[in-house]
């Protein structure tokens, strides 16, 4: 039988719901509450009935969002937040309590590093390990270990973590795996396909993709049996167990948190999504071109990017997203040409945090977003002074080659 591809499925997937008036496009819903003709049918809804009550909990526009997230990354069930952040946290508090022990790649997202901290201050035990090597979370594992947390490439080292083998480790040992699929995305890479339990992705980043909406969601696979898991909730062991673990997170981190998305970010992301196949192409291809360029340029010292066959994760990186390897470089500069006077040279690329836009995007990474951690936990992260973190946007090749070159060459001129 003929199956959809990834874009002909995303573009159509919001007509799986009746659409109001035939509108070709999904109309928005900023609406805070949902009226009933029968009370009995408010009641039911209540109950658990598929329907919308109040938009903490969602609307018809953060749904039809899920639906194309869910099929992106194939999965069960989805619930979207108001950011990535939001999304982790509903995932860590949720589903983790005090003495439980969560085994997570030191290699995180900074804020995401910034939480677990909260976590351990919260009496949750973390031990953090290379996760590009899966021996190192074998090792990690205790009798209260719960759950092995991991991105896909980290930023902004662009470490691979050993995704397939921690995914066996993680179903011997019956543990919770969650993954950060936000700088692979579901076109690069679909983590169920390691074993996943729940994926995050960040709406913000790539599946949004223009820089003006936040939002981040769960993915839950359907490959975890929470009927084992101590820490779901009475009011949550109803239906197939595979779906608990997202029925506790809706409940918790939405009703009860409030990291909700509201309608219009949700309405802005779900116009992006439509287009992530084209983009992450060309963003994968700008980055590849723009890490060979710089590898042997004489400013650079050196690029971290999996696509470069020098890279120590490139073949695990080939193998498990396809022969793509994203949009983010970390390059470090040569001796002698100083990062801030490097980046005031570029013309195209834009001095911003941030990643995945349509614009190429550079920050001095150590003095930026990893100068809250200090000096010895960068070194940990393998975060150098001279790092600059490059989020490769989808301009025209030879434009951002030609910034890079012209910046860097008038840097050694002095
Ligand atoms: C940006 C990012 C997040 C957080 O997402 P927000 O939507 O900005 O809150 C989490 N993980 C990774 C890997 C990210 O790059």
């Amino acid at each position: 039988m003929h199956q959809n591809g990834f874009t002909t499925t995303i573009l159509h997937s919001d007509r799986q719901q009746s659409v109001e008036h035939g509108a070709v496009h999904k109309p928005m819903h900023p609406s805070s509450e949902f009226a009933y003709d029968d009370a009995r049918e408010l009641a039911a809804v209540f109950q658990g009935k598929a329907g919308f009550t109040y938009a903490r909990q969602g609307t018809p526009t953060t749904t039809a969002l899920e639906a194309k997230v869910n099929h992106m990354e194939g999965g069960k069930g989805t619930v979207s937040f108001a950011t990535g952040m939001a999304a982790l946290s509903a995932i860590f508090t949720t589903l983790l309590r005090r003495g439980d022990h969560l085994v997570s790649s030191q290699f995180v997202f900074g804020n995401t590093n910034s939480l677990l901290g909260t976590l351990l201050e919260l009496g949750v035990e973390i031990t953090f390990v290379d996760a590009t090597d899966a021996a190192q979370v074998r090792a990690a594992i205790q009798p209260n270990t719960r759950m092995v947390f991991t991105e896909t490439i980290a930023n902004p080292g662009t470490q691979v973590a050993d995704l397939a083998v921690i995914g066996e480790i993680c179903r011997e040992k019956n543990l919770v795996y969650v993954v950060d699929n936000t700088l692979t995305s579901p076109w690069m890479f679909r983590p169920s396909g390691v074993g996943a339990s729940l994926v995050m992705n960040s709406l913000s980043k790539y599946i949004g993709g223009h820089g003006n909406a936040l939002g981040g969601a769960v993915t839950d696979t359907g490959l975890y049996d929470w009927s084992g898991y101590g820490n779901i909730y009475e009011a949550y062991r109803k239906g197939p167990s595979t779906g608990w673990g997202l029925t506790q997170i809706k409940k918790k981190g939405l009703r009860d948190m409030g990291g909700t998305l509201a309608a219009e970010p949700a309405h802005r992301i779900a116009v992006g999504a439509e287009t992530l196949a084209l983009r992450m192409a060309k963003h994968c291809a700008n980055a590849l071109a723009l890490a060979r360029f710089l590898e042997s340029h004489p400013g650079v010292a050196k690029v971290h990017y999996p696509g470069l066959a020098g890279h120590p994760q490139h073949a695990r990186a080939a193998a498990l997203f396809g022969a793509r390897f994203g949009g983010l470089l970390g390059v470090e500069l040569a001796d002698g040409v100083d990062c801030f006077d490097f980046l005031n040279r570029l013309r195209i690329v834009l001095m911003a945090t941030h990643l995945g836009d349509t614009r190429s995007l550079a920050l001095p990474a150590a003095h930026t977003i990893y100068y809250e951690m200090g000096a010895e936990r960068r070194k940990q992260m393998g975060i150098a002074d001279s790092l600059i973190r490059v989020s490769v946007g989808i301009e025209d090749e030879a434009d951002l080659l030609f910034d890079f070159d012209q910046a860097l060459t008038g840097c050694l001129k002095g």
